[in-house]
C-alpha cells in the first residue's frame, strides 16, 4: 500500500495537519510525524546538539520535540525505515509560503529534506483571509496527490503549493516571486531598561508575471516546482573576472598568520 509521511511546522495539534491527514488517508496509509509545538520560520534547521524524543500521540501520529526537518529524518530513517514513504507532504500551513520566503519556511524545508532523502515531496500552504478555512486546500491536496500517485514519480519531485483564500479560479504553474524588502526591526526597552528587538513588517511583493504571488493574488492555486541546487549558473560566466583573479593566486606551503592592522 502507498504510504505518505505528513509533517508541518505549525505543530501536530494544528487544524491544517489534521485536515491534510484526513484528506490524504482516503488515498494511502498516512503516518504523521510532526513537531510537538509551533516551529514556523525555523527554515531547514536540524537538531544536532541534543537528543530527540518521539512520542506516540495516537495510532500513526507521532510528536517530536524538534523541527520539521528533524521530523522527516526520524520518520523516514527511524520510524518507517522498513518501508519508507512514497511521498512526503507538509502542511497545510496557516499562511502562504511564497517567493523568497520559502527559505524561512519550516513547511517548505520539510519537503527539501524529503527530496534530499530521495522521496518526492509536496508542501501545502493556505492563505489567511476572510472566511478562512483549510477545506479548499485539503481538497486540492487530495486531488493533486491522487494524480501524482497515478504516475511514476520523479525522485526529485518537489512542489510548493499555495492555495488562495476565497473561491478558487484555477491552477497555475509558477516561478518564485521576489520580495520587496520592507521588513523592519523595532527597537524598544524592556521593563529593566534594556533594549530588545522585534523583527516586524508586512511583506510586499514585486508584481511580476508568472510568479506564485501573481497566481494567488488572482485567486489561483500556485504550484511551483522547486529544486535544491542553489548554484547561480549565470554567475559562473558573469563572475569570470573574479574567477581569473582567484585562479592567479599562489598558495605558500606555510600560510602567514593573520596580522592586525597597526592601531
Ligand atoms: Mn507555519
Amino acid at each position: 500500500m502507498t504510504r505518505i509521511l505528513i509533517t508541518n511546522d505549525d505543530g501536530i495539534f494544528s487544524e491544517g495537519i489534521k485536515l491534510l491527514a484526513a484528506s490524504l488517508s482516503t488515498l494511502a496509509e498516512v503516518v504523521v510525524v510532526a513537531p510537538d509545538r509551533e516551529q514556523s520560520a525555523t527554515g531547514h534547521a536540524l537538531t544536532l546538539s541534543r537528543p530527540l524524543r518521539m512520542q506516540k500521540v495516537e495510532e500513526r501520529w507521532y510528536a517530536v520535540d524538534g523541527t520539521p526537518t528533524d521530523c522527516v529524518n526520524l520518520g523516514v530513517l527511524a520510524l518507517l525505515k522498513d518501508k519508507p514513504p512514497d511521498l512526503v507532504c507538509s502542511g497545510i500551513n496557516f499562511g502562504l509560503n511564497l517567493g523568497d520566503d520559502v527559505t524561512y519556511s519550516g513547511t517548505v524545508s520539510a519537503t527539501f529534506e524529503g527530496t534530499l532523502l530521495g522521496i518526492p515531496s509536496v508542501a501545502f500552504s493556505q492563505e489567511v483571509g476572510e472566511g478562512f478555512s483549510f477545506h479548499a486546500a485539503a481538497d486540492f491536496a487530495r486531488r493533486l496527490v491522487e494524480v501524482l500517485l497515478g504516475e511514476e514519480l520523479p525522485r526529485d519531485l518537489l512542489l510548493n503549493v499555495n492555495v488562495p483564500a476565497g473561491p478558487i479560479q484555477g491552477v497555475s504553474f509558477t516561478k518564485l516571486g521576489r520580495r520587496v524588502y520592507k521588513q523592519s526591526v523595532i527597537e524598544k526597552l524592556d521593563p529593566r531598561g534594556r533594549k530588545y528587538y522585534w523583527i516586524a513588517g508586512t511583506p510586499q511583493w514585486q508584481r511580476a508575471a508568472g510568479t506564485d504571488f501573481e497566481a494567488v493574488s488572482q485567486g489561483r492555486v500556485s504550484v511551483t516546482p522547486l529544486h535544491l541546487d542553489l548554484t547561480y549558473y549565470p554567475g559562473l560566466e558573469s563572475l569570470s573576472p573574479l574567477r581569473e583573479k582567484l585562479s592567479s593566486l599562489t598558495f605558500p606551503a606555510s600560510p602567514p598568520a593573520p596580522t592586525s592592522p597597526p592601531a
